[in-house]
């Protein structure tokens, strides 16, 4: 089958390898869609980060080159023995963390937090830029027939947003800000609709991302035009009580904690590339605190289910459709370049 496989930097191969087949305990699905991530991109231009490259990956026991793709949706088409919660037509989505099972987070359920925490689609294991993969049963999620692929592509991405909003303090009725409307943002934009926000601020410079930001219900502010701090300040009356930061933008994180209300929550979703200097005494005066997550663990079913009722929607979210052929120029490169693409979802499919 044709899998498109890291090599390196600026490497990404289109290659023939095997099929892999239902082995004891997994499924085999044929992938239909599969979404490229912002850390997809961050192996393409600046990798390895989350991809072995050198020794093997303690859970998979494989290292580069490896399939890519963690945000897949497809249908099952054989299963292994001793698979009893799915069949083969399920619809379904895979949840691609790799856990031990048996350190410390493991032992209290956060399996995203795990030492040796790999995703299926980096750390190998096959991945969605692939006609078929099989994974294990207890990572797979069933989705139902009024959810389209493109859709169920979306759970992922979706997934750590609503994980973010979920480990925020924040609380229905609520005013929330969000720095950066990319992929990410734009999703917390939607799990804080979902959590009931009564105002979501939006903090963006592109005219792309602002357009999309407004088009999902938020007020958008334009920090060419306005102090974004100030401005949101003013107009939520005092301050919002969380600030989610989705820019990875070192200077950004001192805006967002001013623009949090007395015993305001920072909700960190980025992965920084550079340190980030603020003044603790922005923390201690106001009484705030700061957080952050990683990924996201428990929340599929719910992402599921809030899907069903309209949020995160894909017809307003992705903005291209291609081939496994056209993954390299049409997808990673357009994304490199166009500003106005927000999620592109590729079909391994011929
Ligand atoms: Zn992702
Ligand atoms: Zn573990």
């Amino acid at each position: 089958m044709q899998a498109l496989r890291w090599h390196g930097v600026k490497d990404l191969r289109l290659e023939t390898i095997e099929e892999p087949s239902a082995l004891e305990g997994k499924v085999k699905i044929k992938v239909e869609w599969c979404g490229i991530c912002g850390s997809d991109l961050h192996e393409y231009v600046a990798g390895p980060i989350f991809i072995p490259q050198n020794t093997e990956h303690p859970l998979t026991g494989e290292k580069a080159p490896v399939v890519m793709g963690h945000e897949f949706s497809g249908q099952i088409v054989e299963v292994g023995a001793g698979v009893t919660k799915l069949k083969v037509g399920d619809r379904v989505v895979v949840e691609p963390i790799y856990a031990c099972g048996k350190c410390e987070a493991c032992k209290q359920g956060k399996y995203n937090l795990c030492d040796d925490m790999g995703f299926l689609g980096l750390a190998g294991g096959g991945g969605g830029f692939s006609e078929y993969v099989s994974a294990d049963e207890h990572m797979v999620h069933k989705i139902p027939d009024s959810l389209s692929y493109e859709q169920g592509a979306l759970v992922e991405p979706s997934a750590v947003a609503l994980h973010a909003v979920r480990s925020s303090q924040f609380k229905v009725g609520d005013k929330a800000a969000v720095f950066g409307a990319g992929p990410i943002g734009l999703l917390v934009i939607e799990a804080l609709k979902a959590s009931g926000a009564s105002e979501i601020y939006v903090v963006e410079l592109s005219e792309e991302r602002k357009q999309k930001a407004a088009e999902l219900g938020a007020i958008v502010i334009d920090p060419k035009q306005f102090d974004a701090v100030e401005e949101i300040r003013n107009r939520s009356e005092g301050g919002v009580s969380v600030a989610f930061e989705v820019t990875g933008v070192p200077v950004v994180l001192k805006q967002a904690i001013d623009t949090t209300k007395l015993g305001g929550q920072i909700m960190i979703v980025s992965i920084f590339e550079k340190e980030a200097a603020i003044h603790p005494n922005q923390i201690v005066l106001k009484e705030r605190n700061m957080a952050g997550i990683i990924g996201y663990r428990d929340v599929f079913p719910s992402v599921i289910s809030l899907m069903d009722q309209g949020y995160f929607p894909a017809d307003k979210l992705v903005t291209k459709k291609i081939k496994l052929n056209e993954v390299v120029e049409q997808g990673f490169e357009a994304l490199l370049k166009e500003k106005n693409q927000v999620k592109i979802l590729v079909s391994p499919q011929q």
